[in-house]
C-alpha cells in the first residue's frame, strides 16, 4: 500500500500488521542528452508500483525521495545535489519515524549509485535502533540476473531503456550524443566517470563528470541502442526478484 493514499486512521490500522517498509529513493542529476534529470528516481518509484500491484498487503511504500548524493554532476544545469549529510539527515529521519509507528523492516529501492554511502550510514543506524534496513541497486541486480544488463554505466542503454519502459515522455534518443571521453593524458584512459585506467590498473581520481564525460553520459553500452522492451525486461526481473526476497527478508528479525 503507498502510504500517501491512506488517511492516518488507515496507516494506524495497516501498520499493525507489520508490512515491510519500501523507500524509493534516487536523485535529480543529469542523464546525459537523452534521458530526463529524473532518472534516478522515477525507475525505483515504478519499481515500487510494481510491487503494489504483487504484494500490496504486505508492503507499505512511503513517499520516494528524489533528491541525493550527485555532487560530480553539479556542472550540468538542473542537477540538485542534498550531500551526503542531507540523504543522509532526510532517510534517516523517514526511518525513525517510521520506526516509532511501529515499523521493523526497510527496503531501500536505490536508484543511484552516489547515495550507497548514506545509506549504510542510516541502515546501521536503523540496526542499532532494532530493526534492519535492506538495500538494492536495481541496475545492479539486474546485471547479477541477466548477462545481457551486466556492468552498465550512468545514461547508458540500460537507464535509457528502464526510462523508455517507465516515462518515454522523459527520453529522447534523437538528442543521443557519442560518450567522446575525456583523456587525462596520453597514457592515462578514462575508466569510468570518476576511474582513470594506466597500464592495465585503474585509479579512483574523482572530480566533476565533465573531466571524463563532457556529454554526461558514461557506460559500455550506446543508449541509442536502448528500447522499452528491454526496460520492462529489466524492471520485471527486479521486481520479481524483490517480491521474492521479502517474505525470506521477514525470517531475518522475528
Ligand atoms: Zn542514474
Amino acid at each position: 500500500m503507498f502510504l500517501e493514499r491512506m488517511t492516518w486512521k488507515q496507516a494506524g490500522e495497516f501498520l499493525k500488521k507489520d508490512p515491510v517498509c519500501i523507500i524509493p529513493i534516487g536523485s535529480t542529476e543529469q542523464h546525459g542528452p537523452q534521458c530526463a534529470l529524473g532518472t534516478d528516481f522515477l525507475v525505483p518509484r515504478n519499481l515500487a508500483e510494481r510491487l503494489e500491484k504483487m504484494m500490496s498487503d504486505e508492503i507499505v511504500i512511503v513517499p520516494t525521495i528524489p533528491y541525493g548524493v550527485c555532487e560530480y554532476h553539479m556542472s550540468f544545469p538542473g542537477t540538485i545535489n542534498i550531500g551526503l549529510d542531507g540523504l543522509q539527515l532526510v532517510l534517516g529521519r523517514v526511518a525513525s519515524a517510521m520506526m516509532s509507528h511501529g515499523i521493523k523492516r526497510f527496503v531501500v529501492l536505490n536508484g543511484h549509485g552516489g547515495n550507497t554511502p548514506a545509506i549504510q550510514k542510516v541502515s546501521l543506524d536503523v540496526y542499532h535502533a532494532g530493526g534492519i534496513m535492506a538495500s538494492v541497486d536495481w541496475w545492479s541486480l539486474v546485471g547479477q540476473l541477466d548477462e545481457h544488463f551486466r556492468a552498465g554505466g550512468h545514461g547508458d542503454r540500460i537507464e535509457t531503456s528502464a526510462m523508455l519502459a517507465v516515462c518515454p515522455e522523459a527520453v529522447d534518443l534523437s538528442l543521443c550524443m557519442p560518450m567522446n571521453p575525456g583523456r587525462p593524458t596520453e597514457e592515462i584512459s578514462a575508466k569510468y566517470i570518476q576511474v582513470i585506467s594506466f597500464h592495465g590498473g585503474t585509479v579512483g581520481l574523482t572530480r566533476d563528470t565533465k573531466e571524463l564525460a563532457p556529454s554526461g553520459w558514461f557506460g559500455p553500452y550506446d543508449p541509442k541502442d536502448a528500447t522499452a522492451e528491454e526496460g520492462e525486461d529489466m524492471l520485471n526481473i527486479a521486481a520479481n526478484y524483490v517480491k521474492d526476497f521479502i517474505p525470506e527478508f521477514r525470517k531475518m528479525l522475528p
